[in-house]
């Protein structure tokens, strides 16, 4: 069976695939540079519940080196300065922000959607910036042994789309890893982590988040009128965890948890439970001729530390830093995309190495929560000292090689502005989510 896609635009500089933390961060710092760009969203908004909602101190220091730190901030969030663990019984600070050598000294926790609508809002003010919603990545397409754009789908039709560079940021079952071959190393995950919201009342316990209650394994995330919860179970069994009924499930949680135990009467449905199957891997090789991942789609990472987020961000500077002033001027070469990931497999290795660490090291057994083991002996000793704690906030904080923008920011008040003219209108309806300049 043949298949039309219609191609409707000359082949451009960049295509940026999915618009998460990555994507977006990417495509905002490659417009401001003058790089053509386009990122394609699957979704047709940034409304999903359950992602990494924690940008940490160096996401925050890079906001403040573009300017845009103040206005991030005013945006509603919640505070962390340190992150509390319950080790027997007692509440032990296992992370320490507040000395950091950054503006911020604290995670702000804010639902990923506003983040994301903040990035694309500042993005769309850069001339070069199209984000095209509703615009599912199905393949790719090829020129010989190079990746020469994308095929999508996008309101019920297929379309081609043309690029010298082809980013992939679509996440940990990306597309674009997938299509482009790259091996995956699998680094194994020993449990998994069942999210779901209780309410907040003002005489809740005050922690902005922590593991609590007499065992291990529950995390809370202060969401300013609601918990957010994760509960940690063994890997592969929630199926078995169904089986004993939500009953069981609330009753476990409850134990865990410093919250009466009827407030887990609001989970009224396995519908208020959301599995998030933990995934630890990376790609041997981040790249291929005409194309690169990053972010999740190079690596997905353990939610110990809630790091996924900030990595991706930096994983999107270092690649504006390397790659921005030769997509703009033409002089692109494949070499730049090893670069990236010279400079980014290092801090990829080292947090995984260190969250591999983090987690209980006994095998996962048959029991379907592994609350009744101890904490591992690493966290006792960080919540037993006064200076680990401090170590442990600059490792979660600002990561192991944190980036500071280098690349350039294009003045569009002046003559170099581009034309939009040929990149607009994609479908039927021409819905192209980009603002004009505030300008
Ligand atoms: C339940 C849960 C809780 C988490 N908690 C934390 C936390 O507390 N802190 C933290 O830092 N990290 C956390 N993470 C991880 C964090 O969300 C990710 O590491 C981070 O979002 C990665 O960013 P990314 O841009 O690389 O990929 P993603 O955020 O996964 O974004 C990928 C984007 O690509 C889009 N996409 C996918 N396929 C296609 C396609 N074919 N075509 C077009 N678009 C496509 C997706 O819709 C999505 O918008 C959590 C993850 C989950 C699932």
């Amino acid at each position: 069976m043949t298949h039309r896609y219609s191609s409707l635009e000359p082949s451009q500089t960049c295509i940026v695939v999915g618009a998460g933390p990555a994507g977006l961060m990417l495509g905002y710092l490659l417009a401001r540079a003058g790089v053509e760009i386009t990122v394609l969203e699957k979704h047709t908004d940034f409304l999903r519940d359950f992602r990494g909602d924690t940008i940490h101190p160096s996401t925050m220091e890079a906001l403040h080196e573009l300017g845009l730190l103040d206005e991030f901030l005013s945006l509603p969030h919640q505070k962390a300065y340190r992150l509390q663990a319950e080790i027997r019984g007692r509440m032990a600070t296992i992370a320490d922000f507040s000395r950091l050598p950054t503006r911020a000294k604290f995670i702000a926790f804010m639902p990923q959607w506003d983040f994301l609508d903040f990035l694309a809002r500042k993005a769309a003010a850069f001339p070069p910036f199209r984000l095209l919603m509703a615009t599912e990545v199905t393949s790719l397409v090829w020129d010989g042994e190079t990746v020469a754009g994308v095929r999508a789908s996008r309101e019920g039709r297929d379309i081609e789309l043309r690029a010298d560079l082809v980013i992939g940021t679509d996440g940990r079952n990306s597309v674009v890893r997938q299509a482009a071959g790259l091996d995956v190393e699998d680094l194994g995950a020993g449990t998994d982590v069942l999210w779901m919201r209780i309410s907040k009342r003002s005489d809740d316990p005050g922690q902005a988040m922590g593991h609590a209650g007499p065992r291990q394994g529950l995390v809370l995330i202060d969401r300013g009128d609601y918990w957010q919860c994760g509960y940690v179970i063994t890997k592969g069994t929630f199926a078995a965890v169904k089986e004993q009924g939500l009953d069981a499930l609330r009753a476990r949680i409850a134990k865990a948890a410093p919250l009466p135990r009827e407030r887990f009467d609001e989970l009224d449905s396995w519908n208020d439970i959301h599995l998030l199957s933990v995934r630890v891997d990376r790609l041997k090789t981040w790249w291929q001729a005409g194309v690169l991942c990053i972010g999740d789609a190079a690596h997905a990472m353990s939610p110990i530390g809630g790091v996924g987020v900030n990595l991706a961000v930096q994983d999107a500077i270092a690649t504006a830093n390397i790659l921005a002033d030769a997509l703009r001027e033409g002089r692109f070469e494949t070499c730049l995309l090893e670069a990236v990931q010279d400079r980014r497999s290092f801090p990829t290795r080292a947090t995984q190495a260190l969250q591999l660490m983090m987690r209980s090291r006994k095998r996962p057994d048959a029991t379907p929560t592994p609350q009744h083991r101890k904490p591992p002996l690493f966290i006792r000793l960080i919540a037993g000292s006064s200076l680990l704690p401090r170590l442990t906030g600059r490792l979660i904080g600002l990561g192991f090689r944190p980036e500071h923008v280098r690349s350039r920011h294009v003045d569009w008040s002046c003559s170099l502005r581009p034309s939009r003219e040929g990149r607009e209108p994609i479908g039927d309806s021409g819905e192209v989510v980009v603002k004009e300049s505030a300008r």
